[in-house]
């Protein structure tokens, strides 16, 4: 029992001599080589793996070296990578232009898919990205309430736009105070954000702020934290909450939408909000997301009404086309209670490994996302997720893709399996984090 994590072996490092020469010259001429900060592994030591392709549940960097991938490109490829369905798909909408500017079909075919797995979606815009979701939901909200400020969870991302990248300090009811350089002390002062899980630090936030918050945005299962839970009677204690005080209600079920099943999270918990910013598998890969909501409030929208949001790549033939078919083969094939399945062995599997080796590992799972804590107790929240070991999942990570197995490069996010994992799969990933976590 060693309760520390290692190198499986010397042998098992391969070389990655073509990405380690990618990297150099990417960090030339792109901020840290990479156009999005994480996929820079700070956060677990070593330099990132270039990607040339993805089959199934692997991907192959381009030294040639083979991972399963737990990645599925940060949630988005459900069905994983190169799905013939979504590729065909993608293949025949590109034969027909790839851009417009103008109304196509698949948008409309896509809306009502989405209203049919999601009621509570009656008018809904696509957009190219989460972000853009999220940013443009509390515009609708506030343009509908005429109040500026919004109530997030600390922990929780709802992508970078300026007011959403705020979280509080420790204390539980504080301003919000920017957490990146370039984000105005005046923007983040509209935005307040409180602990996870506290209901009560929400109801002390409207007392506080009387007839002043516009929305409170949650995702319905954090995953930015790693994969968080709600506490029983949470979402029912915002929605509750919300009402009452004529604040709007949004779910961002960017990760969760389609992943628990087609209903995402407010199937799941019985929630209906008034408002819900979907991205990742919406989007089946390519470049789409979407929010909606209720009609009278998605009615403040140009050119009914006088909120102002726009794209020239909004609900694009092509990222359209790739949601469709995504969506199309998660109704046919089903592959829920399999994914929950195999998610469920990997899970067990992980903690069984840790278990043997001595290593303490909470494995928090909903469906088939889940995060492996190196904690002891279990995180409801972010101070409690903050409390994980950094440094181990860092050697765990490295030990793991030295191995073959692709995870998230940090500890706070989310690990994904895909209905192209199959059990021999999840067996050899459990294997490898044994030897991983015993240290051999
Ligand atoms: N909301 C949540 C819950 C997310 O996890 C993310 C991205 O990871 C976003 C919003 C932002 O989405 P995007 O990266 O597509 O802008």
């Amino acid at each position: 029992m060693s309760g520390q994590v290692t190198a499986i072996t010397a042998e098992s490092e391969r070389p990655r001599d073509a990405s380690a020469a990618l990297e150099a010259r990417a960090l030339k001429r792109i901020p840290a080589g990479v156009n999005s900060p994480v996929r820079a592994f700070k956060a677990v030591g070593g330099g990132p793996v270039y990607i040339r392709r993805g089959f199934g549940a692997t991907v192959e960097d381009v030294d040639g070296n083979r991972y399963i991938d737990y990645l599925a490109s940060w949630g988005p490829l459900i069905l994983g990578h190169a799905h013939p369905t979504v590729v065909a798909a993608i293949q025949e909408a590109a034969a027909y232009g790839t851009s417009f500017g103008a109304p196509t079909e698949r948008e409309v075919l896509l809306a009502e898919l989405i209203q049919e797995a999601m009621p509570s979606l009656e008018l809904m815009r696509l957009v190219s990205s989460g972000t853009e979701a999220c940013m443009s939901a509390l515009r609708v909200a506030r343009a509908f309430t005429g109040r500026s400020k919004i109530l997030k969870f600390d922990g929780c991302y709802h992508g970078h736009a300026d007011s959403l990248l705020v979280k509080a300090g420790s204390g539980a009811l504080t301003f919000g105070t920017p957490d990146s350089a370039g984000v105005s002390e005046a923007v983040a002062a509209e935005t307040i954000s409180t602990p996870y899980n506290d209901l009560e630090a929400v109801r002390g936030a409207f007392e506080k702020f009387p007839g002043q918050i516009a929305a409170v945005i949650v995702e319905p299962i954090a995953a930015n934290m790693g994969v968080i839970p709600p506490a029983d009677g949470f979402l029912a204690g915002l929605r509750e909450v919300t009402k009452r005080h004529g604040a709007l209600l949004i779910f961002d079920e960017v990760v969760s939408g389609f992943r628990l099943g087609l209903g995402g999270a407010q199937a799941a918990f019985n929630i209906a909000p008034d408002l819900t910013c979907l991205g990742k598998i919406v989007g089946g890969g390519m470049p789409l997301a979407a929010y909606g909501g209720r009609r009278d409030i998605m009615e403040v929208l140009a050119p009914l009404g006088p909120a102002y949001q726009a794209g020239t790549l909004s609900g694009n033939p092509v990222a359209t086309a790739a949601g469709l078919a995504t969506i199309q083969v998660l109704k046919e094939t089903d592959p829920y209670a399999k994914l929950d399945a195999l998610a469920g062995r990997l899970a067990a599997g992980l903690e069984a490994g840790a278990k043997a080796a001595g290593v303490p590992l909470q494995v928090s799972r909903v469906g088939s996302m889940m995060t492996g804590f190196f904690s002891s107790a279990r995180p409801t929240d972010y101070t409690s997720a903050l409390s994980a070991d950094r440094e181990q999942y860092g050697r765990y990570f490295r030990a793991m893709l030295a191995g073959g197995v692709y995870l998230a490069p940090s500890q706070f996010e989310a690990g994904f399996v895909s209905a192209a994992h199959t059990e021999a799969d999840i067996d050899r990933t459990i294997e490898l984090a044994g030897k991983a976590l015993a240290g051999r």
